[in-house]
């Protein structure tokens, strides 16, 4: 199937559990995310600065540029200016950083907390008792230049469709918890992004809104 193809039949896919898809274009060249732009598709997905510095240049304006994977403190001013969601914030130091380059840009940039959830060591993200204690504490409260928007995580890299399942079930839990019991002016509880090519379908049934969803659009890297 062509990249235009498959963007369409995902479209439709998930149209019925009314959530977004990101396609994530990392390490495919400025080509490939114009064919599925010319097919619909505004939202992609980076991870890497660099890369989506050198990509976006080459593309329409309009494109909304998500960074989905680790954000280095330095790093964040030069997506300041455009970025359209943070899906990586996993330190207080790096929304911070976020916050000021914000409000340099003189915007708000929207923001999601990666969450800890795979059972494995090296997935980065927030334990979710430390989501707890940073929301009771009112530890995001300060930062008026970000929009908490919700929250990412990452599954176990696992055959194991019940672990998987399992994960996404804890991180819907949190999300329906955090949203019911924390308010503030910088919160607007919508967005779980979870869900990859290999497990986009559980994620979705168990209440994504959001999908980054890479190599059974472009191919394998
Ligand atoms: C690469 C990547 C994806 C997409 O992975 P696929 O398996 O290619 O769909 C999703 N999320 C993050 C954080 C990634 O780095």
């Amino acid at each position: 199937m062509s990249i235009a193809q498959t963007i369409s039949q995902l479209i439709s896919e998930i149209k019925p559990y009314g959530s977004t898809l990101i396609a994530v274009s990392k390490t495919h060249p400025a080509e490939a995310v114009r064919e599925a732009y010319e097919a619909g598709q505004l939202d992609f997905g980076e991870n890497k600065v660099q890369e989506m510095q050198d990509k976006k240049p080459l593309l329409p304006n309009e494109i909304h540029w998500h960074l989905i994977g680790h954000l280095q403190s330095n790093k964040v001013k030069y997506i300041a200016p455009y970025v359209h969601l943070v899906h990586s914030v996993d330190s207080l130091k790096l929304l911070e950083e976020i916050n000021k380059e914000a409000q340099k840009n003189n915007r708000i940039i929207p923001c999601l907390l990666q969450v800890h959830i795979a059972q494995e060591e090296t997935k980065f993200g927030v334990d979710a008792n430390d989501i707890r204690t940073w929301l009771s504490n009112r530890s995001l409260d300060s930062f008026d230049h970000v929009k908490i928007k919700g929250f990412m995580g990452m599954a176990s890299f696992t055959p194991d469709q019940q672990k998987i399942r399992q994960e996404f079930k804890q991180l819907k839990q949190l999300f329906d918890e955090c949203s019911k019991h924390y308010q503030s002016a910088n919160t607007e509880w919508e967005a779980l992004c979870m869900g990859m090519s290999a497990d986009y379908k559980i994620a979705l049934e168990e209440g994504s809104t959001m999908i980054r969803v890479g190599s059974a659009i472009f191919g394998s890297r």
